[in-house]
C-alpha cells in the first residue's frame, strides 16, 4: 500500500525544464563556455554546482572553484527568475490532488534551490507539501542521482521503504530513487526518450503528466489489493 509520495519538482509541479535549459545556456554562453542546450535535460536533478562542474572539467579541464560555481548558479539562477513565471505542469495539481483524496503523504524532494519556485508551491499547491517535509538541495552533501535525496525524504515519512512511490522526470531523478530502494514512476514532461527511463529501471513510465494523473487512482487502488493479497499469502 502506498502511503506517501516524493515528489520531484521541476518537471513534474512546474513545466519548467525548457526555462531552465535556457538560462544554463545563456549563463555560460555569457562566459564563452559552449554547451548545447538540450544538454541541460540529461543533467536534471543534480545540484547546480555539481552540473557547474561537469561543464568546467569538459570544456576548461579543471574543477569550479567553490566560488565560482556560487557566482555563476547565482547568475543562472537570476536569468531564470527574470524570465517571468512559470507554468505549473499541466495536469499535476489533479495528480496532487488525487494523492490528497487517497490519504497518501506527500514529501518535496528537490535538487533546486531556486526559491522563486519553492516559495510558490504553497499558492500553486495549497495544503500539499507541509513546510518540514521539503527536501531541497540546502538539506543534502550529495544530490541526485545519488540516492540521498530520497533516503533523506523516505526518513521524514516513518513509512516503510515499500510503502513509498517516487514520482520522477528525470532519469537521473530515476536513478536516484531506485538507488534509494524505492517504487520509482517516471513521467515523461519534455524530450527525454522513454529508453532512458528503462536503462535506469523506472518501475512505470508515462507518456505524459496527464496519463499518470488518469492513471494514478488506479494505481493507487492495485498496490493496496497487491500488499493486502501479499499479507494473506504470509498467512
Ligand atoms: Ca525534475
Amino acid at each position: 500500500m502506498i502511503k506517501f509520495a516524493l515528489i520531484d519538482m521541476d518537471g513534474v509541479l512546474y513545466d519548467s525544464m525548457p526555462y531552465h535549459t535556457l538560462a544554463w545556456q545563456q549563463m555560460m554562453r555569457e562566459r564563452g563556455i559552449h554547451t548545447d542546450r538540450d544538454e541541460f535535460y540529461l543533467y536534471e536533478g543534480m545540484t547546480g554546482k555539481a552540473t557547474i562542474d561537469l561543464i568546467f572539467m569538459r570544456e576548461l579541464h579543471r574543477h569550479a572553484t567553490d566560488e565560482e560555481a556560487t557566482a555563476l548558479y547565482r547568475r543562472k539562477a537570476d536569468i531564470f527568475v527574470a524570465m517571468g513565471q512559470k507554468r505549473v505542469m499541466p495536469d499535476a495539481q489533479r495528480m496532487i490532488a488525487t494523492l490528497m483524496e487517497h490519504g497518501v503523504g506527500r514529501v518535496l524532494v528537490t535538487g533546486s534551490a531556486q526559491n522563486s519556485l519553492i516559495s510558490r508551491l504553497n499558492e500553486d499547491y495549497p495544503g500539499a507539501f507541509a513546510d518540514d517535509m521539503r527536501i531541497t538541495a540546502m538539506d543534502v552533501t550529495h544530490g541526485k542521482p545519488d540516492p540521498e535525496p530520497y533516503l533523506r525524504g523516505l526518513a521524514k515519512t516513518g513509512v516503510k521503504p515499500e510503502e513509498v512511490m517516487v514520482i520522477e522526470n528525470a532519469p537521473l531523478g530515476v536513478r536516484a530513487g531506485k538507488g534509494a530502494g524505492l517504487f520509482t514512476v517516471a513521467v515523461t514532461t519534455g524530450p527525454i526518450p522513454r529508453e532512458a527511463f528503462e536503462r535506469e529501471g523506472a518501475d512505470l513510465i508515462f507518456p505524459s503528466m496527464g496519463a499518470f494523473a488518469d492513471a494514478l487512482p488506479e494505481l493507487l487502488e492495485s498496490r493496496r489489493e497487491g500488499m493486502e493479497n501479499e499479507c494473506i499469502a504470509e498467512v
